[in-house]
């Protein structure tokens, strides 16, 4: 039989970050110190970016194939993001949860107010980096790979009401300057997110 959310013992870390806000690097340094530490891989419908590699940041996969999934019930959640879908596969996170194990999942707004209906809210703890205004998130982004202005549009509406919904965060980290200090709040959310699953 499949194991199902009634079945789960673990914690889910939700990270839900602005883009430049420097969160890949302070979740790769948690999975780089913790080995017992999961991370999801999403699906994706977005062109991949110089440096990414399918199946490491993404499953990259045609919109044509995310929507057959969506139809297979294949996502726990999902969301539409400036105009590409996202998504955290069950496969990916049920079997980690049942089996008592701490799970980080990088997702938007939209797959964060989906988890909140699906996840008991004591399963999970959710993280908000922040990391300066609107100009200073677009530099970093952009010096990472070049975006289209129809992109930047759409990110920046998303920006615009994500950090509106930072209050739904339980832990917000302020990645802006002290990176080194970023890194311990985020520890200290994966140590605690570790001695509930004992
Ligand atoms: P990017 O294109 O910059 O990699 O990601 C865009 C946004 O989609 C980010 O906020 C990222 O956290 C979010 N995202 C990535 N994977 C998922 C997912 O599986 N579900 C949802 N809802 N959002 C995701």
């Amino acid at each position: 039989m499949q194991p199902t959310l009634n079945d789960i013992r673990g914690h889910v870390v939700v990270v839900m970050a602005p883009m430049g806000s420097g969160k890949g690097t302070i979740v790769t340094q948690a999975l780089a110190k913790y080995p017992n530490l999961k991370h999801t891989i999403s699906c994706t419908s977005r062109e991949k970016r110089p440096g990414e590699v399918d199946g490491e940041q993404y499953h990259f996969v045609t919109i044509e194939k995310f929507n057959h999934m969506i139809e297979q019930g294949e996502f726990l959640e999902w969301a539409t993001f400036a105009g590409n879908k996202y998504g955290t596969l069950k496969s990916e996170i049920v079997p980690r949860l049942v089996d008592c194990e701490v799970v980080i999942v990088e997702i938007e707004l939209q797959g964060v107010e989906q988890l909140l209906k699906l996840l008991p809210r004591a399963h999970m703890t959710i993280v908000y980096i922040e990391a300066g205004g609107w100009e200073i998130l677009r530099a970093r982004a952009c010096a990472r790979a070049p975006m289209s202005d129809s992109e930047l549009h759409a990110r920046h509406e998303r920006y615009l009401i994500e950090q509106l919904a930072k209050p739904i965060a339980d832990v917000i980290i302020d990645n802006s300057g002290d990176l080194a200090y970023a890194h311990t709040q985020f520890d200290q959310v994966i140590q605690i997110a570790f001695s509930k699953c004992k």
